[in-house]
């Protein structure tokens, strides 16, 4: 039985139904990922057959409205489910996040009644599976400078470009992609598995996230009918606006893999017995599992105040990033002091210590690197752009 820990009571801040969905999400990562998840990143695969699951147990869309196939539920709901997603493997959160910040929440919040109507409810039951395309082979933490681009040909629009690093792009069914127009303004497209001059090679060799599958999305004058277009938003703030809500989703998260870490080392400290005594008795090793706990119910506070303030739609995206970049070099640090703890066992699979280290290394990159959101921190005490 998997007990976090949960040192100043947070669970006393959440309602009823918000401890509901996450005790049934907890199962079933002990059920169904727990199990699986170290031979799957031992071999480089996605284990893709969870991906229904996860519709069913309601991971996808948790705050889309139920008439779109989502549960309508709030932005804490959200965030306990990456919390226990995550847990599991910051793969199978990764799946989550994408689907439901990057694919659902631009459909619902810039589509047309049309694309929500279509979309929305096969993405909920993970019957389709989206990918969200922004980072391209020369623009990453720059994604203004893209050079995907599409014309207007009368009847459809004409896409060229291409993207890299994209979540589950090799298995996706649809990808929102964001390229700019004739005028150089971003704009989203939702481009469909099969369309013609359409590829998406996965990318192999990943020392990090090895049971998510990543690749490219390529685009050779691929015909996109006009009615595919996001007609509600233009400008990168389309984008931002998505990865807000997936960056608050990985400021959960990434507590989960500390949660993880922390409690696999405090319980093989205890078991553990060097020179006649637990290792949890030199001080040394209760320096490190006292910060880390400290660490983590710092950032579980953290989380729910910026979850309460998203609730009333009050969160700034320099709110997000402090959260993103707090919690999940919290997380990092608590996976490396933790594998320490276990000494040599600390890098076996055995224990999923290093398996969350390794994941973190991208987590901590993705959705805005560490330094970035950092700046985007000192711009909003400032005034001045300092990555500018
Ligand atoms: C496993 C994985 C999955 C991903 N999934 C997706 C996805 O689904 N969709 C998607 O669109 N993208 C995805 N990404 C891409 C990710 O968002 C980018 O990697 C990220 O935005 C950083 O871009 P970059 O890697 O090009 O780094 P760069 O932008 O080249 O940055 C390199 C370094 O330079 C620093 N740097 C850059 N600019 C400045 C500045 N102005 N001042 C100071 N330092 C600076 C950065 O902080 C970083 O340390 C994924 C990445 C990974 C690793």
């Amino acid at each position: 039985m998997y007990n976090p820990p949960d040192y100043y009571l947070v669970d006393e801040l959440l309602t009823d139904e918000h401890r509901l969905i996450r005790d049934s999400v907890r199962e079933w990562v002990s059920r169904e990922v727990v199990p699986i998840i170290d031979a799957a990143a031992q071999n480089h695969t996605f284990p893709e057959y969870l991906f229904k699951q996860m519709g069913e147990i309601g991971a996808f869309g948790p705050y889309i409205p139920e008439k779109y196939g989502g549960a309508g539920m709030d932005q804490i709901t959200y965030g306990v489910i990456m919390t226990e997603l995550e847990r599991g493997d910051s793969a199978i959160r990764s799946a989550a996040s994408v689907q439901t910040s990057l694919v659902m929440y631009p459909i619902y919040t810039f589509g047309s009644e049309e694309q929500r109507l279509k979309y929305l409810p096969k993405l909920a039951s993970g019957d389709l599976i989206g990918c969200f395309g922004l980072t391209e082979p020369n623009y990453g933490s720059d994604p203004g400078g893209m050079l995907t681009k599409f014309e207007d040909r009368g009847d459809h629009y004409l896409l060229n470009g291409s993207k890299m690093w994209i979540t589950n792009s090799p298995i996706a069914d649809i990808a929102v992609v964001w390229a700019k127009n004739e005028d150089g303004i971003v704009q989203g497209l939702i481009v469909e598995k099969g369309m013609q001059g359409f590829t998406a090679p996965e990318t192999k060799n990943k020392w990090s996230l090895r049971a998510s599958i990543t690749g490219e999305l390529v685009f050779d004058n691929v015909k996109v009918p006009k009615e595919n277009i996001l007609p509600n938003v233009s400008g990168l703030k389309g984008p931002l606006k998505c990865l807000n809500s997936a960056r608050y989703g990985i400021a959960w998260g990434a507590i989960g893999a500390a949660m993880d870490c922390y409690n696999t080392a405090l319980q093989y400290s205890l078991e553990r017995k060097q020179f006649k005594k637990p290792i949890a008795s030199f001080q040394l090793q209760q320096k490190k599992l006292a910060e880390m706990l400290t660490e983590i119910t710092k950032a579980q506070l953290l989380i729910w105040r910026l979850g309460m303030l998203r609730n009333n739609d009050q969160a700034t995206p320099a709110q997000i990033s402090m959260a993103k970049r707090n919690n999940v070099e919290m997380a990092l640090k608590i996976a490396r002091d933790s594998r320490q703890i276990l000494g040599a066992m600390g890098i076996s699979g055995d224990y999923p210590i290093m398996r969350h280290m390794m994941n973190l290394e991208s987590v901590i990159t993705y959705e805005g690197t560490h330094d970035i959101h950092l700046l985007i921190t000192g711009f909003d005490i400032t005034g001045i752009a300092a990555f500018e």
